[in-house]
């Protein structure tokens, strides 16, 4: 691989930001409609955690961890980024200081993050790697006319062409109960390559706690039934804006909702729905099925 190798195409138009569905949007409307509305329709923002914080650092790591050569892609190296790339998002957001106490400091806090960098080398050996694109951010629309977006964290590309997908995850494997839901991730992403530039012939999460990876070799099959999933289940989400309900459905996830305190299935008094939030989500479908 070179480094003159061309990036998918991004089919996104510059500019206005336009409302798309994501795979993880998705996934939050299969699993409690209104925790989707709540997040998507109101605009509500969770503040981070320590959890989602590690997450957007070691992202950050890795990313910049290919702007150097090859052979500096060292743990050493990579471990050198991680203070800068702290420094710049508590500059961004100094409220990330807020996220430490005793029983979690900062410096335990970081000594963890590095011990996600430096797993990553476990997985994967980047000196061997040449990207073709990282953090990209990826939009098409489907034949139904529906934007999907996704910002895919690596993208390689073989000699021959063939695309990889790589997705980092900082959280835990799944357990066999939610494998499905890690495929469905892949199987979105590789309908977003496939719209913007083609059929990517392997994508894979690659989880750095555990140094476990999943795989999947997409075939075209696949990614048409995943297609039709996502046409089905923009169509229920388009129901539900219409009638304007979006109900809440009880999971084994609620107790980490945060947004439970808005959810009357725990006492909670949901707002009355934005008609400009609705209007906004209703343009994900860019036009009607030819
Ligand atoms: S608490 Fe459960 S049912 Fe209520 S909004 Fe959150 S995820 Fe949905």
């Amino acid at each position: 691989m070179t480094t003159t190798e061309q990036a998918p195409r991004s089919a996104h138009s510059h500019g206005r930001w336009e409302p798309a569905l994501s795979v993880s949007r998705a996934k939050e409307y299969q699993k409690c409609p209104l925790q989707y509305r709540l997040h998507v329709v109101d605009g509500i923002r969770e503040p981070a955690t320590r959890a989602t914080a590690a997450g957007t650092l070691v992202h950050s790591v890795l990313e910049h961890l290919y702007d150097v050569p090859a052979p500096i892609r060292t743990p050493e190296h990579a471990t050198t980024l991680i203070a800068p790339h702290w420094e710049r998002m508590l500059a961004k957001d100094p409220a990330l200081l807020d996220l430490f106490d005793d029983s979690m400091t900062q410096e335990k806090w970081l000594e963890d993050v590095h011990g996600l960098v430096e797993s990553y080398f476990r997985v994967e050996d980047p000196q061997r790697l040449q990207p073709v694109g990282r953090e990209q951010r990826i939009d098409i629309v489907t034949d139904d006319g529906i934007r999907l977006r996704g910002f895919i964290d690596r993208i390689d590309r073989s000699p021959a062409g063939d695309l990889r997908v790589i997705d980092y995850k900082t959280g835990r494997a799944p357990s066999p109960r939610f494998v499905d839901e890690a495929l469905f991730q892949m199987r979105f992403y590789a309908l977003l390559l496939r719209g913007s530039d083609r059929l990517p012939a392997r994508t894979q999460l690659l989880y750095l706690r555990s140094g476990r990876v999943l795989t999947l070799d997409p075939v075209p099959t696949d990614i048409d039934h995943c297609s039709a999933e996502v046409s089905h289940l923009w169509d229920q989400i388009e129901a539900d804006a219409t009638a304007g309900r979006f109900a809440p459905r009880k999971n084994p996830l609620c107790g980490w909702c945060r947004v439970q305190d808005r959810c009357p299935l725990f006492g909670g008094v949901t707002p009355e729905l934005p008609e400009k939030g609705i209007e906004n989500l209703l343009r994900t479908r860019v036009r009607t099925a030819a």
